[in-house]
């Protein structure tokens, strides 16, 4: 069991370095359009104040190349003010001689911000020299940051080798939740695996496997299995270097008595005529962007009768309205089904979302790529770094 921080003692006064995801999306003038992810974190930086730590908080936030003014932390510690009035600070640098004096400053149950990770190159390159400036400026770390623990970067790999560490509450409910689901899942278990990218996906159905009864298979990467079994799937998205491994995932399914549905009809963009049609026969130029109402039916059937779903991944391209209904039917329908469910991948926590079905969801995962990797049974290296205890 990893330390977390209801396991660190006296921390009265200790300076924490904590690592979170607010990685917060923003509108073309830099307001805050969801702060989610600043919620998520609220728990563990009350409990870290309230015991009177001095917590220095810090994340990426885009994608940044150098210094970029329009991805600064500053509105996100302005938000973080609303939940702590009158204890949060902001430093405009991420390490050096201001930060060093700001964390001086600093009072038992005080919150100090500090800018951007990404603006130092040495972040994502886990630089030894940039890890030790992060060390230096505390006692103790603590990694809540679920959305990057697939990755090894300074603040979340290389700080948590240098000092004693803990999770804080996000990380813990994120592992609690998958390890739950795979190591005692209710049945039926039903798994629903959609998106674009066959190949990022095949070790989680893989895994799931061994767990599930029936795994829905839709979206873009649903058409590399129609292929698979000689299906014409006129001009939509395939892997072609991922048909054997789709055969061999059905093969494997049939002999586990692993059920897999797959779509038994599309709505399609006819490539010439540029017009959406329904069809239960992809042929010629046509390109299947969504599934058809067959489909969604043979789906929502076997979603209402599980006991616990994993979603990851849109049904169809939903970000067109066009092509929406699917993965909003899907949403719905596991919303309804009672099962016990966890949702991960932005597009279908998003989906999830602006079906207003959210409160219906028991865990949507704030990690896209690192509940992926859960369920995969891969341990996350920035998870695997905190001690034990
Ligand atoms: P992924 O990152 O693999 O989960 O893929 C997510 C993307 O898959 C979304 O942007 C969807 O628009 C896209 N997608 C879903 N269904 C299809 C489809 N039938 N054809 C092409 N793209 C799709």
């Amino acid at each position: 069991m990893k330390r977390t921080i209801r396991d660190l003692k006296n921390i009265q006064g200790k300076t924490i370095l904590l690592r979170c995801d607010f990685n917060v999306p923003l509108s073309n003038q830099g307001d805050i359009l969801d702060d989610n992810r600043i919620v998520q974190a609220i728990p563990t930086i009350s409990y870290l104040l309230q015991n009177g730590a001095r917590v220095i908080v810090c994340s990426h936030l885009g994608r940044p190349k150098g210094y970029d003014k329009f991805l600064s932390m500053f509105p996100v510690s302005v938000n973080l003010m609303k939940y702590f009035p009158n204890r949060v600070r902001f430093c405009n640098k991420v390490t050096g001689d201001e930060v060093s004096s700001a964390v001086s400053k600093l009072r038992d149950g005080d919150l100090l911000v500090l800018e951007n990770l990404r603006f130092d190159p040495g972040e994502e390159k886990n630089d030894n020299a940039f890890v030790a400036k992060l060390a230096s400026l505390a006692d103790i770390y603590v990694d809540d940051a679920f959305g990057v623990a697939h990755r090894k970067h300074a603040s979340n790999y290389g700080v948590a080798l240098k000092l004693p560490n803990a999770i804080g509450f996000l990380i813990e409910k994120e592992l609690s939740v998958f390890e739950k689901a795979f190591e005692q899942p209710k049945h039926p278990f039903v798994a629903i695996f959609g998106g674009a990218k066959v190949a990022d996906k095949l070790n989680l159905i893989n895994n799931v496997m061994d767990k599930a009864n029936t795994i829905i298979i839709g979206g873009g990467m649903a058409y590399t299995f129609l292929q698979a079994q000689g299906i014409n799937i006129g001009e939509s998205i395939v892997s072609l270097d991922q048909i054997d491994n789709a055969k061999q995932i059905l093969k494997t399914a049939q002999e586990k008595g692993v059920k897999i549905l797959l779509p038994v009809d599309h709505v399609a963009i006819v490539k010439e005529k540029g017009k959406a049609v329904k069809t239960t026969q992809l042929k010629g130029d046509m390109v299947g962007l969504d599934i058809g109402n067959k489909t969604i039916s043979l789906f929502c059937n076997e979603i209402l009768k599980a006991k616990q779903i994993i979603w990851n991944g849109p049904l169809g391209m939903y970000e067109d309205p066009r092509f929406k209904k699917g993965t909003i039917k899907i949403a719905k329908a596991v919303a309804k089904s009672g099962a016990y469910s966890i949702v991960g991948g932005g597009d279908s926590v998003s989906a999830i979302k602006s079906s207003g079905v959210a409160s219906k969801i028991d865990h949507l995962s704030t990690g896209g790529g690192a509940s992926m990797k859960l369920m995969e049974g891969k341990v996350l290296p920035a998870i695997e770094v905190i001690d034990t205890l």
